[in-house]
């Protein structure tokens, strides 16, 4: 092999042969090995403060107690929490645990935790665990270092930490102890919400009023609750762990900021549910045994379409616990990854050219029955109520497609979202042929003189379960889907939280359930009959929604026209869909839903502008550093050999007098050299121009104004500057290359 043994490509070449060597690894042989070889029905939730171990550990009043304050959502009573504090701690003492925190998330995409021990003195000074009621609902961390987009001033820098009964305590196993972790929203001292639970609870009891009211007219007299499901389907990358350190780019911003294409990529199709390799599946093994540990119900595993892609997708929860789970999995998988020697990148487009990561977020409402709101039933009524629940999500994404647009935006997403390959920033609903038939019909007001239960039927509802969940009955481009009794929400992305898009889904629902239901109500008042007054409210509701429904191809340039037609709005940046937030109608919304106060509105705005700011200043810096550093140094190098080869060839020319076919080779040799020097001046006036572009979005009064000229000047001038650094590294010779090159880090693991 070509090892250069001075080169600056060294440190890539023993990288690959590190890489090119490793075997799979084997689980992590504690706390004990033969634990990965149980049914998972034995270890599911051992580390978790599950109901089950309440019923055991809890005095009959108080588990009763407990549960019902979990079933219900509703806040817990005072006087239990010393007597659940100290069931939790007992427990978690025998697991040999030390220490307790608030886990937490706060907006930076990450989970915050503080640790304590559970140490304290008694009244002879001995040393004792104690863990009490209060440490366990509330703590008190200094929140000054958190984002909040102005919510708190630093002389008030309080915040609160609360428990989340409704998700459970989770044991974390670290090599040398153990962490119990309660999850917990993060609020400001007046209540604002300051992190990524708050508003998602918020709106989850929004859906669950609206949709209540709704069962109500169909004659439930007194519904539960009703709660959001989501199965989170999450994508990754991994790559081994020697090739990431060697990027300063990946490191930086999880994204490579240069890289040319390798000759093989995705094209064959020969990695989407492909056999996957040893040393992968050893570590999604170790990775779905921790999750089972911790009660994370991981279902399925397999590659995906781009080499290196993977998925893991759970089994649906309740979306508060989903939302916690994706976190917890999250940071699961990237702790793995390093045992494994790989390195986890959840951004939404860590190589260019090739497929992004989403998160496929499958999306219902359930009845406290355990009844799916959007699954067609077996019974008229049922079916009735399914078409009530269903044009509700139409009317919800309709009318609020950008507030929808605006859940999912970041400066990573924008790679995906109308790149040609994921689900574009246009929010349109794929529905299916089975179903788009029916409400075709159903707006043609066909069968419209006959029963209601004869015409549902005949117009095959009944028989929708299984035909409408066939696989071929699928749009993979359209961003948010309906898949037989639940809607894939795809726009979400690979390294979001879920919860915040969820809010904002949630919230566009919300509204239309409110709206629909409130039709229906005076259509009942006026006396018209159940079916009729249902029937005439969804009618009305498709022809009203209709703009929103798209069969065919989302990555289609004609559909970006057609939508345009259709005034769907397309907001293609980050900077443009965050300004939905600033919208009166918009902010009227949330306030009224209770999910977001004004203020809160704003701070969130503030929260997510500033990191879009900061994401590509991060981008930036390193671009630059990796521009001047490291391919200009190994540019110039390869300029100067061309430069005396041809400078030599020349002499031997003249000396040797030899004929035009050899000074077709210099001439060839020379236009080498000029192609270099082409790429090197181009990329010097690229790195000037960022330079400009940067200092011209710098100037600007507001944040909104200085996120709009990034994503309109920066982020054409960053990719310029790839343009160049891409050139190079095809022109360059392979052993001066020095960073790890697409093939590598994509083929060899
Ligand atoms: P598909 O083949 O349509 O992708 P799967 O059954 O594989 O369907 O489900 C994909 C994801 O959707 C899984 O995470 C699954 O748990 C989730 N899911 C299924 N039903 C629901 C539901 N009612 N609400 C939310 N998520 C659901
Ligand atoms: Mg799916």
């Amino acid at each position: 092999m070509p090892f250069a043994s001075d080169s600056a490509a060294d440190a890539r070449f023993h990288a690959i042969r590190e890489a090119g060597s490793r075997s799979p690894r084997c689980f992590r042989g504690e706390p004990d090995k033969s634990d990965s070889s149980r049914p998972i029905s034995e270890i599911f939730g051992i580390n978790t403060f599950n109901e089950r171990v309440m019923r055991e550990k809890l005095p009959g009043k108080v588990f009763r107690k407990l549960r019902q304050t979990i079933r219900r959502g509703e806040k817990l009573d005072m006087e239990i929490a010393d007597s659940v504090a100290h069931a939790m701690k007992e427990w978690a003492l025998e697991r040999g645990v030390t220490h307790f925190c608030h886990w937490f998330q706060p907006q930076t995409g990450l989970t915050a935790e503080k640790h304590d021990s559970f140490l304290s003195f008694d009244d002879e000074g001995q040393a004792i665990e104690r863990f009490s009621g209060s440490q366990l609902i509330q703590s008190e961390p200094d929140a000054s270092s958190f984002p909040s987009g102005g919510m708190r001033s630093t002389f008030e820098a309080r915040g609160y930490t609360a428990w989340d009964p409704s998700s459970p305590a989770f044991i974390v196993e670290g090599a040398n102890g153990k962490v119990l972790c309660i999850p917990s929203a993060f609020i400001s001292y007046h209540g604002e919400a300051l992190d990524q639970k708050a508003p998602l609870l918020r709106s989850m009891e929004a859906v669950s009023q609206r949709a209540r009211e709704i069962l109500k007219l169909f004659g439930q007299k007194d519904p539960g609750r009703v709660t959001t499901t989501v199965g989170p389907e999450q994508e990754y990358f991994l790559i081994d762990r020697s090739f990431f350190h060697l990027r300063p780019d990946l490191m930086a911003a999880g994204r490579t900021l240069l890289g040319a294409k390798p000759p093989k990529g995705q094209e064959l199709e020969d990695h989407y549910f492909g056999s996957i390799k040893d040393r992968v599946q050893a570590y999604m093994q170790e990775v779905e045994f921790e999750l089972y540990r911790l009660g994370i119900p991981a279902k399925t595993r397999h590659n995906e379409v781009a080499p290196a892609q993977y998925e893991m997708a759970p089994i649906f929860e309740e979306a508060n616990i989903a939302a916690d789970h994706n976190q917890i999995a999250m940071e699961v998988m990237r702790r793995v990854a390093l045992r494994h020697d790989f390195a986890l990148l959840l951004h939404e487009k860590p190589f260019a050219g090739i497929n992004g990561s989403g998160k496929h977020v499958n999306w219902s409402v359930q009845s406290a029955e355990g009844v799916n709101l959007l699954e067609p039933g077996d019974t008229p009524e049922r079916n009735l109520q399914f078409l009530v629940f269903l044009v509700s999500v139409l009317k919800g994404v309709h009318k609020r497609g950008a507030l929808i647009r605006s859940g999912v935006a970041s400066a990573g997403n924008d790679h995906r979202l109308g790149a040609n390959e994921a689900p574009p920033a246009i929010v349109s609903v794929f529905l299916g042929e089975q179903l788009t038939r029916i409400l075709d019909a159903i707006e043609r007001g066909e069968n419209s003189q006959e029963s209601t239960e004869k015409r549902i039927l005949s117009l095959g509802i009944g028989k929708l379960p299984i035909i409408s969940r066939d696989q071929t009955d699928r749009n993979r481009t359209s961003p948010f889907a309906f898949t037989g009794n639940k809607f894939e929400f795809r726009a979400v992305g690979a390294a979001f939280s879920i919860s915040y898009p969820l809010a904002m889904l949630n919230a566009a629902v919300c509204e239309a359930l409110e709206e629909i239901g409130s039709e229906l109500k005076q259509r009942l008042k006026d006396g018209a009959p159940l079916n009729r007054a249902v029937m005439d409210v969804v009618k009305a509701a498709i022809v009203e929604t209709k703009a929103v429904r798209f069969e065919g191809n989302n990555y289609a340039e004609e559909w970006v026209e057609e939508a345009e037609r259709r005034g769907l709005p397309n907001l293609k940046t980050t900077p443009e869909a965050l300004d939905v937030l600033t919208r009166a109608d918009d902010k009227r919304l949330l306030k009224r839903l209770g999910i977001f106060s004004a203020e809160e509105c704003e701070a969130r705005y503030h929260v997510k502008m500033e990191r879009y700011i900061k994401d590509l200043e991060i981008e930036v810096e390193t671009v630059r550093d990796m521009a001047y550093t490291m391919v200009l140094p190994a540019a110039y190098r390869f300029q100067g050999e061309l430069s005396n080869s041809v400078e030599s060839a020349g002499r031997a020319l003249a000396q040797l007098k030899l004929d035009a076919r050899v000074s077709g080779s210099i001439k060839r040799q020379s236009d080498q050299l000029l192609g270099v020097l082409e790429q090197i001046g181009g990329l010097h006036e690229s790195l000037e121009s960022l330079d400009r572009a940067m200092d011209k979005a710098g100037r600007a009064k507001k944040v909104g104004e200085h996120g709009r000229l990034l994503a309109e000047n920066v982020v054409p001038a960053l990719a310029k500057v790839r343009e160049h650094c891409d050139a190079l590294e095809e022109k360059l010779p392979d052993g001066y290359w020095p960073l790890p090159k697409y093939r590598e880090m994509l083929f060899i693991s």
